[in-house]
Formats: structure tokens, sequence, C-alpha cells
């Protein structure tokens, strides 16, 4: 399977610590260790059984009839594997994977060069696909539903439309804004999936799998401490992985890091054992010091803490809402008890 890339994209704005970050760091977009990290089959794809299920059934439909996987959306907060899985199921399938990013996509000949390019059955996978640009989302239309592309040659009264026909193909499209698709692009997949917060026990799997690929001896306690610390995100736990592997390195252990070690590279880098950052912490304490607990609007909250909305909604808020420690209502934002009570652990 080669894996062909077009584009950078743009990404919403950084948060300001990077440790729990959960889009990629710059080191990570640019040198790319992610992907020598990435599992290749689905049977080492860990966690998300629900969505291996639905997907490994699909790929063997679709292998047994000899034509391409039903059109994919895979959304959910970052960094949970919606690239990894695009990739697996490319090699699943034995085809190509085009990887590729809607922001990359502004002008028709960007997506048309690309479709005009795939070869029979190829997977097609566009990041942040609901930030794609009108005229992009409409050549999609029926090159999604009919395998053919509408183009318009010339212009005024002299233009006319000419199709060009199609091979079949996968379009994987991934997105932390499933609300933000238009119905006729979101209705176009056959498969819509919500990948999950992953659970302690599955992220000590993967922080286990990282450590033999990196060569890294890890003891079980420091193996569990780096699970619950990761916000149930598979990218922040191998990057914690990382900056413990560091600290290791700098106190002459890196052949065995124990929990200590832990301890010291999450409270480095102001982490504490849930997996709250500096910023984590300052959403929850101007709710509750300012705001008597909420409601307070997202815009409001935005401001306040100086991020970006869309970053603080779809990057910071999931993992604070699936904790339980913040809830939406329809006038705001609100902490809850069980923030209350880590606030004041954590104090
Ligand atoms: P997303 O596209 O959702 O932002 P990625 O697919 O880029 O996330 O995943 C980030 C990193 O997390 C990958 O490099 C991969 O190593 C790791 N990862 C993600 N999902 C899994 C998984 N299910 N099992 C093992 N590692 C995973």
């Amino acid at each position: 399977m080669a894996i062909v890339s077009s584009g950078s994209g743009r990404t919403p704005k950084r948060r300001e610590t990077v440790l729990v970050d959960p889009q990629p760091s710059t080191e990570e977009a640019s040198v790319r260790p992610e992907d020598s990290l990435r599992p290749k089959r689905l049977e080492d794809y860990i966690g998300q059984h629900e969505l291996k299920q639905v997907l490994g059934i699909a790929v063997q439909a679709a292998l047994g009839r000899g034509d391409a996987l039903d059109h994919v959306l895979l959304y959910g907060p970052p960094g949970l594997g919606k690239t990894t899985m695009a990739l697996v199921l490319a090699e699943e399938l034995g085809v190509h994977c085009r990887i590729t990013s809607a922001p990359a996509l502004e002008r028709p000949r960007d997506i048309v060069g690309l479709l005009v390019n795939l070869q029979p059955r190829d997977l097609l996978f566009i990041d942040e696909i609901h930030r794609l640009s009108r005229v992009a989302e409409e050549l999609l239309y029926p090159a999604m539903e009919d395998r053919r592309l509408d183009l318009t040659v010339g212009k005024g009264s002299t233009a006319r439309t000419r199709s060009i026909d199609l091979p079949p193909f996968t379009l994987v499209g991934a997105t932390t804004r499933a609300g933000s698709l238009s119905s006729p692009l979101r209705d176009r997949f056959g498969l819509i999936q919500r990948l999950e917060f992953y659970g302690q026990q599955d992220l000590e799997l993967i922080v286990a799998r990282t450590a033999a690929l990196l060569s890294i001896g890890l003891s079980p306690e420091a193996c569990s401490g780096i699970a619950a610390s990761c916000r149930g995100t598979p990218r922040i736990a191998n990057r914690l992985l990382r900056r413990v592997r560091d600290v290791a390195t700098v106190r002459g252990g890196a052949d065995s890091i124990d929990a200590s070690m832990v301890a010291e590279a999450l409270s480095l880098h102001r982490v504490d054992h849930r997996g709250l950052d500096a910023s984590d912490r300052r959403l929850l304490t101007l709710l509750l010091e300012q705001h008597g607990g909420g409601p307070v609007g997202l815009d409001t909250l935005a401001a306040a803490l100086g991020e970006d909305p869309v970053t603080l909604e779809t990057v910071v808020e999931p993992f604070l809402l699936q904790q339980g420690l913040l809830v939406r209502t329809p006038r705001g934002r609100m902490v809850t008890d069980a923030a209350r009570a880590h606030l004041e652990e954590a104090a």
C-alpha cells in the first residue's frame, strides 16, 4: 500500500501546553514519528470495538464483491485514530491511500487532480472534511454518488458541462465537528462512525505497544500512570511516553522507567494525574470563581481564556465533558461537583 500525502492544511489554534494537546505537535507533523507507530492492520488497531466490527464486515463484503468500500465518515476528537483507521482500511483492502486535508483543496483543480488520478478501489482520505469549500463539495457530490466528475468548461454563454467517469473509489472523511457537515455531504456517506475516548485498559495496551516499538523498558505502574493521564487519547499517550523517556534519560534510568519518572514528567509539564493541564484547570477555575460555576456561553468563556472558540469546543471540552467535569446546557457551560472536588484536590 502506498501513502500519498497532498497539502498540509491548517489546524485550529494550538493550546498553550502542548503535552496534552490532542493535535499533532510541530515535531510530530514534520518529523512524523507517528507514522512508524501506527498499527497497520485491523487486528493490531487497539480498542474501538464497535468501529472495528462494523468496518471489518464492510471490508470483507467489499472484498467479496470485488467492489470499492462504501464511503466512510469518521468523527470524534483529534488523536483518537481516524487517520490511522483510514490507512488500516487501505491496507486491508490492498489499495493505495491518498491523504489530504480540506483546507488544501481550495481550488477546484486541487480536488479534480486527486480524483482523476485515483486507481480503481483506491481510498481518498480527506481530513477536516467539514472545512471543504463549496466548490470542492459540489464536485464531490456526483463523484461520490455516481462516480462522475462534472466539469464546467469555458465561461459565460459559451460555458458547457463535461462529465468524466471516475473509477470506483472510497472517500474516507474525518472530522472533529460532524455537526458542521452539510447534510447533502453527510448523506452521501454509507458508513458514519464515531470514535470514542479510549478506556484505561486499551490505553495501557497502546502505551505498552509503543514502548515495545521504541525499545523503552516500562514498569506496569509507569504504563498505567501514562495511560491514566493521557485524556483517553492515543496521540497524547505516545507523546507523554516520549517526554517520560526524556526525564528517564536525564536521570540515567531510560532502561527501566518507573512511576516516579512518570510523576516527574507530568509535574514538569503541569499535567495532573487525570490528564488535565493548566488550560483545563484555568477554564474550570474561571467558571467556578468568576461565574459561580456557570452557565457561561462558549464565546464569553473563549474570550476570557484567550482561546479560539472552535478549539475550545472541539479540542478542550470533549474530554472534560466525557469525564463529567463540565456540562453543556442550553444557557452555557457549567462545572460539576466532580470538577470542584478535583480542583480542591489539585490545589
Ligand atoms: P486522528 O487522525 O484521529 O487525529 P491519528 O490516527 O493520527 O489520529 O492517531 C494518532 C496516533 O495515535 C497515531 O500515530 C497512532 O500511533 C496512535 N493510535 C491511534 N489510534 C490507535 C489505536 N487504536 N491503536 C494504537 N495506536 C493508535
